[in-house]
């Protein structure tokens, strides 16, 4: 560790330094105390997932008061080594824990801004110590429970729902109206490759309400393996782009290292910033959006489908840009036609 440091640029020393250091803060809510435990170079982001974690209040509903530090708390992009936190002060938290859930698509997240993060900057961000040490950690805290158990010799493949599977900024009667066409068709047909894993960047009582509501839990011709929820992701820093969330598929690799690694692993997501920690196993999904409009000429799901059953058959699905996955399909259409 001391080596490393030594050979990082001068800043990278000054944050180790202070940021390797665990803390442990108290935090009194509605007349208790919790404890949680956070370093340096965690966010306030973070900071309130871990609240989140002890209180079930989600981080959106949190407000933070501590002793002289202004309304630093309420920046979530905010490194807690840049705030002067001291185990012997407590923090109080305000908010209220969400027994209903909200059904109102305007309450969850919008990040419609993607940006296009450079193949150099990608390395940077991967191979970062800070960021890696993240994951470790975030390997160490996150459970992720099974619905299904995983099956020996299938691929894995991660969704996001936002987007993705949903459209979750339109309004409808009811929530069939917003998925994403063919969708069950899609779940059935790679089943039988690929275990198959849901990601949302949202509450689990989100990602299970929606996709109960979906008809995806239950649904007799596939299983889902399990869920994972904003609580699985790690929160990185980019010297262009600041500090961002991202879904480390390192994560569910360490988990279940005799079933997933970057080799049989493949993930679409309509934000290409969530793959940053495993960029070669994102493959960024045309988002599913205006659901009304495109419901009937949405067929991103059946070429996907094809997609991916033609390279389940290979080896290292990492070696594959998926960026080409459309003439992919191309070219494995006239191999067939042909050959
Ligand atoms: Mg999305």
């Amino acid at each position: 560790m001391e080596s490393d440091a030594m050979s990082s640029s001068s800043a990278a020393v000054a944050v180790s330094s202070v940021t390797e250091e665990e803390l442990t803060l108290t935090v009194k809510w509605s007349g208790k105390e919790y404890t949680v435990r956070v370093c340096g170079d965690d966010t306030v982001g973070e900071l309130k997932r871990r609240i989140c974690e002890a209180t079930n209040v989600l981080p959106k509903r949190q407000k933070l008061l501590y002793p002289k530090v202004g309304s630093k708390l309420a920046d979530d992009t905010l490194l807690l080594s840049e705030i002067p936190l001291k185990a012997s002060l407590k923090m109080t938290m305000i908010g209220t824990v969400e027994d209903e859930i909200i059904v109102d698509p305007m309450d969850s997240p919008e990040i419609i801004d993607d940006f296009e993060i450079g193949q150099v900057e990608e390395v940077d961000i991967k191979d970062n110590e800070v960021n890696k040490q993240k994951l470790r950690r975030r390997i160490g805290q996150y459970k992720i429970e099974l619905l299904n158990p995983c099956r020996e010799g299938k691929k894995l493949l991660v969704l996001d729902i936002d987007y993705t599977l949903f459209d979750h900024r339109s309004t409808a009667e009811n929530p069939l109206e917003l998925m994403r066409p063919y969708l069950h068709e899609f779940l059935s047909a790679v089943y039988a490759e690929y275990d198959i894993m849901i990601w949302s960047a949202t509450s689990m009582k989100w990602v299970e309400l929606k996709m109960g509501q979906l008809g995806v839990l239950n649904n007799p011709n596939y299983k889902i393996t399990a869920l994972l929820d904003h609580m699985a992701m790690v929160t990185v820093r980019s010297d262009a782009r600041g500090i961002f969330d991202c879904k480390p598929l390192g994560l569910i690799w360490a988990h279940f290292p005799e079933f997933y690694s970057a080799k049989n692993s493949i993930m679409f997501d309509d934000l290409r910033r969530n793959f940053v920690m495993n960029p070669q196993n994102g493959l960024v999904i045309k988002p599913f959006r205006k659901a009304h409009a495109n419901r009937d000429s949405d067929q991103e799901l059946v070429k996907l489908t094809q997609y991916l059953l033609a390279i389940a058959e290979l080896d290292d699905l990492s070696a594959l840009d998926h960026k080409k996955w459309e003439s992919f399909n191309e070219d494995n259409f006239k191999r067939r036609r042909h050959g």
